[in-house]
């Protein structure tokens, strides 16, 4: 026997049911929203630290190392690397990653990247239908994963390329969480593009400003100031260290029957014979017209004499040309002093290779003359 309002009952019942479970994935719906807008709120607090950071970066390895340390916190389910395009320009360098090592390569070929060929960001959401950069390995070719080129005003850089770790079963959570992720990666490259390009450019200042235009060798300030700071060094630790000065004979002949640009042209050729015999812990300057001088770091005098018998003899033997003409034999001398022996200060080592050099001269030229050692 049915109870007296049973349908009815029965039928509210199964209403209230519908209204709660409605209710319930109203409820998971807000907070599945709420989560991911604190995942938003605070991916955009660990982006604006990076940036910051970055903003802040003296060097590409401070800049790196900013990226290494925010990465894993912006993309916790992926691996990343950030690639610099090499000099040559046919391939990326791995400069900075984190995440799974065994994930990122070394090095990349650049046309191995359709992101550095298309100059766009390029981004695997279906790995079924995607076209995979040849770069990406076979084993985790399956993962979604983004590419995006570095520029700064016009220049390509590099590359940031990001990978899933594992893949996410629900297709449309994969979908909207590789554009997001896609979103935050275009974000980073920019404020990363922008830092690289600061940096560079301070570099490059910063290297016109150390150097002789004409030879590339580091300039006189440069050397003034290096030679200071290696003095300090010695001191500490109690080690020798030599100079060596050397001045082209005659070169103002050379001029008077050459021409200035036949000059100029010995100076790059007698450049290039000093970088070949520096170490590189020695500096080679070019400190005026036509003379040069090298700081050779932990060295005894005896080993800077021989070092400037070598160039010595490297430049007596060298035959040069300009516009068919020969210049004839080309010679220098030179002067070694060292701290402590010849001198404790800058000014006293200068004085001393002066005097060296100048004996030198006197005694005929294209030869190295040692300071002597204090009686
Ligand atoms: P010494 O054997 O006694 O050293 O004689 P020198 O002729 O080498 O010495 P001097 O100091 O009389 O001449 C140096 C010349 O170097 C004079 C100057 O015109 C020339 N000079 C200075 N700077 C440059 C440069 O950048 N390029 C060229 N081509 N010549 C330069
Ligand atoms: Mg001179
Ligand atoms: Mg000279």
């Amino acid at each position: 026997m049915a109870k007296p309002g049973g349908d009815q009952a029965y039928n509210d019942g199964q209403s209230a049911k519908l209204q709660i479970q409605a209710s319930e994935e109203q409820v998971l719906g807000l907070l599945d929203e709420i989560y991911e807008f604190e995942q938003f709120r605070r991916e955009q607090l660990t982006l604006r630290k990076l940036c910051s950071y970055l903003k802040s970066a003296l060097t590409t390895l401070e800049a790196h190392a900013a990226l290494e340390c925010f990465g894993p916190q912006l993309w916790p389910e992926a691996t990343g690397a950030v690639y610099l395009l090499h000099a040559t320009g046919d391939h990326l360098e791995r400069a900075a990653s984190w995440g799974d090592a065994s994930i990122n390569r070394q090095s990349l070929a650049r046309q191995d990247c359709w992101a550095m060929r298309r100059m766009q960001p390029h981004c695997i959401r279906d790995t079924g239908s995607g076209l995979l950069c040849g770069h990406i390995a076979q084993s985790s070719g399956t993962l979604p994963s983004i590419c995006v080129p570095l520029i700064a005003q016009g220049q390509l850089l590099g590359l940031l390329h990001l990978q899933r770790l594992k893949n996410v079963s629900n297709a449309s959570q994969d979908g909207s969480s590789a554009d997001l992720g896609l979103a935050l990666a275009a974000a980073v490259v920019e404020d990363l593009s922008l830092a690289l390009a600061n940096i560079r450019m301070r570099e490059y200042l910063r290297e016109q400003s150390i150097r002789d235009s004409l030879t590339g060798l580091f300039n006189r300030r440069y050397m003034d100031e290096y030679l200071i700071q290696e003095l300090g060094r010695a001191q500490r630790a109690k080690r020798q260290i030599s100079i060596v000065e050397m001045d082209i004979d005659h070169f103002k002949r050379i001029n008077d029957t050459f021409g200035h640009s036949a000059g100029d042209t010995v100076l790059k050729e007698v450049s290039s014979i000093l970088r070949a015999h520096v170490r590189d812990s020695d500096v080679a300057s070019r400190i005026g017209g036509e003379e040069f001088l090298l700081i050779l770091a932990e060295s005894p005098l005896r080993f800077a004499a021989q070092r400037a018998e070598d160039i010595r003899g490297a430049i007596h033997e060298m035959s040069l040309e300009y516009e068919d003409v020969s210049l004839g034999q080309i010679t220098a001398s030179f002067g070694a002093a060292a701290y402590p022996d010849n001198g404790r200060t800058a000014d006293a080592l200068f004085r001393a290779v002066d005097e060296a050099l100048y004996s030198a001269k006197h005694a005929g030229r294209n030869r190295v003359v040692s300071a002597p050692l204090p009686a």
